[in-house]
């Protein structure tokens, strides 16, 4: 007999996810949030309007099927909505996967620098994370399918994962999957997929609608809708059957679908933001390397920024540096990156501000 109930065997051994910081240091005049890979250029303004509309409305249940919100996004994408389902944030469909695929005992892979709710939900399921090496900070297929064993169930992708930013020709994914038993799932997260410009990326769309066993996961938080907590996952009809069982009746809150459908409809929003990014991540590139930083190469909204070796000027003393002045980084230790820091994106104002204070940073 336990004196208190007592949790399934593995959740106490899960080190809690660990979201970036949104506040500065008392007496910082103004706080540049660049933590957790959010649109400077804020939500669309006709999401903002259709939020505002349905506050009148908030006693009312939403649909839970989200039938508007699947036909939008199918009309957006060329999908048949029937195929979607939608969620509280792509997070909630990771966990869904990980619960309805994974059995205690399993194994599910992913990279040794993939996005760290991977590992939760693998182990949130009872099962055994298995972080494959990465090449030069990016996935490697030949060390993935090389990890594959009887008992992997799930293999998770973050293309472009996150927080490298790097990404694999839709060629290699291709691969990827080809080596896989059928029986294996294949998790395409394409949550920075509108940021990626690069001629051999596809998010995946294609391998989901030829095989039973791959689904691709997006998400309206890196748009512009962080806090309305949006995603969804295209995929076989199987696995859409499955998804439902199990999910929420109502996992997609009526606020969360009324900007959703808003902000896939504002494609000029969708653009502009694009087009920002694509300026200040290459600017903020050559900025850090002219100051002698290593940067990641990254098709994404945030820059991987790696710091000298010794400590003065690590990444630990850059951080502090930098929340002293308004700038929130993200930490990313426990990713595997102890001497670099994860940098969104930000306003121009955000980004000239940071590689100032990087450059008095690094005279110092
Ligand atoms: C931000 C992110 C997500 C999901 O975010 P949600 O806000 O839950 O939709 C998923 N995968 C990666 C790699 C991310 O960076």
């Amino acid at each position: 007999m336990h004196e208190r109930p007592q949790p399934r065997p593995g959740i106490m051994d899960i080190e809690a996810y660990v979201p970036g910081k949104s506040t500065a240091p008392a007496g910082v005049a103004k706080v540049h949030k660049l933590s957790s890979n959010e649109n400077p250029l804020g939500p669309s303004p006709k999401a903002i309007e259709a939020a505002r509309e349905v506050a009148t409305r908030l006693d009312v249940y939403p649909d839970g099927s989200a039938r508007r919100l699947r036909e939008t996004i199918g009309e957006a994408h060329g999908l048949n909505p029937a195929n979607i389902v939608c969620s509280n944030g792509s997070d909630e469909i990771l966990g869904l996967l990980a619960q309805i695929y994974l059995s205690p005992g399993d194994e599910a892979i992913f990279t040794e620098h993939a996005f760290m709710v991977y590992r939760i939900y693998v182990q949130a399921a009872g099962a055994i994370p298995v972080a494959v090496e990465e090449t030069d900070e990016r996935a490697d297929v030949d060390a993935i399918l090389a990890a594959v064993t009887p008992r992997t169930r799930i293999v998770f992708l973050a293309n472009p994962n996150n927080p490298t930013g790097t990404y694999l020709p839709i060629q290699e994914v291709r691969r990827l999957h080809a080596g896989l038993p059928p029986s294996v799932l294949l998790v395409l997260d394409a949550a920075y997929a509108e940021y990626v410009r690069r001629n051999d990326y596809e998010a995946g769309i294609e391998l989901v609608a030829a095989n039973q066993n791959v689904v691709m996961t997006r998400t309206f938080s890196k748009l512009g809708l962080g806090g309305a907590r949006l995603g969804w996952m295209y995929a076989p009809l199987a696995i859409v059957d499955a998804v439902n069982r199990v999910r929420g009746p109502f996992n997609v809150n009526a606020t969360a679908i009324e900007a959703g459908i808003a902000s896939i409809r504002d494609r000029e929003h969708v653009a502009r933001s694009v087009a920002h990014n694509e300026t200040w991540r290459n600017w903020l590139s050559g900025e850090f390397e002219k100051l002698g930083l290593r940067v990641t190469p990254s098709v994404g909204n945030f820059l991987l920024v790696h710091f000298p070796e010794d400590g003065r000027h690590g990444a630990a003393a850059a951080d502090d540096y930098l929340s002293q002045r308004g700038y929130i980084l993200r930490r990313v230790t426990g990713y595997g990156f102890p001497n670099a820091l994860r940098m969104s994106i930000g306003t121009e104002e955000a980004n000239r501000g940071v590689v100032s204070a990087l450059a008095e940073f690094l005279r110092a």
